[in-house]
């Protein structure tokens, strides 16, 4: 069965290869020959994820797979939230972004620097429904940047069962908690237990 990954990212394209395995053909956008930038303007991971997934199957026909995820800080009020590839400027390093973050949660001590990693992916069914999972990966903000793998706001995101920063740990030990793996494992089960 095939499956477009509304994705230019390709680590999460081989992720999910992985984890759907090989009953599932799974293509990129590129190689589904569709070049469309959708704006993320929805209010939720949700909205985002069904979105882009529902427009790329309108003009398929195909199943779509769509993500949205980010960064959400207790103590920030839910910042930066669905608009984290976006806080303080598309463009801006992250090491910048992350240091004005540490500097924000200065006065936060122990549990009120709470925050998780968020996670909605939608699959579009043509002709049937659209499936939508949400999951999450809860942690606290780092005091100061830590580690060099990973991606993003993932040097300041500590997990206290590793004791590690998610930019410590390997990839295989980040996908296995990660709020992107839960979602992908999630998503995955449910598509196999589609009524085709
Ligand atoms: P997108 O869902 O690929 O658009 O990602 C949204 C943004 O959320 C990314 O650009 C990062 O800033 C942040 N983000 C999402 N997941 C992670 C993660 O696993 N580590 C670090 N940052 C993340």
């Amino acid at each position: 069965m095939k499956i477009i990954f509304a994705t230019k990212n390709e680590n999460k394209l081989k992720e999910i290869r992985e984890i759907l395995g090989s009953e599932y053909e799974v293509i990129s956008m590129k190689e589904a020959g569709i070049d469309i930038d959708i704006v993320e303007d929805g209010e939720t991971f949700e909205d985002n994820a069904i979105k882009k997934a529902e427009e790329i199957m309108k003009l398929t026909n195909e199943i779509v797979l769509a993500d949205d995820s980010g960064l959400e800080i207790d103590f920030l009020g839910g910042e930066p939230g669905v608009h984290s590839s976006r806080f303080m400027g598309e463009d801006t390093p992250y090491t910048e972004k992350n240091k004005a973050i540490l500097e924000r949660m200065k006065s936060a001590r122990g549990s009120q620097r709470s925050a998780r990693f968020v996670c909605a992916i939608a699959a579009a069914v043509p002709d049937k429904y659209t499936i939508i999972d949400r999951e999450t990966v809860e942690g606290l903000i780092a005091q100061e940047p830590a580690g060099e793998n990973g991606f993003g706001y993932d040097p300041i995101f500590y997990v206290p069962k590793y004791k590690k920063t998610t930019a410590q740990l390997t990839m295989e030990e980040k996908n296995k908690i990660s709020h992107r793996g839960k979602a992908l494992r999630a998503i995955a089960e449910r598509l196999k237990r589609v009524n085709w």
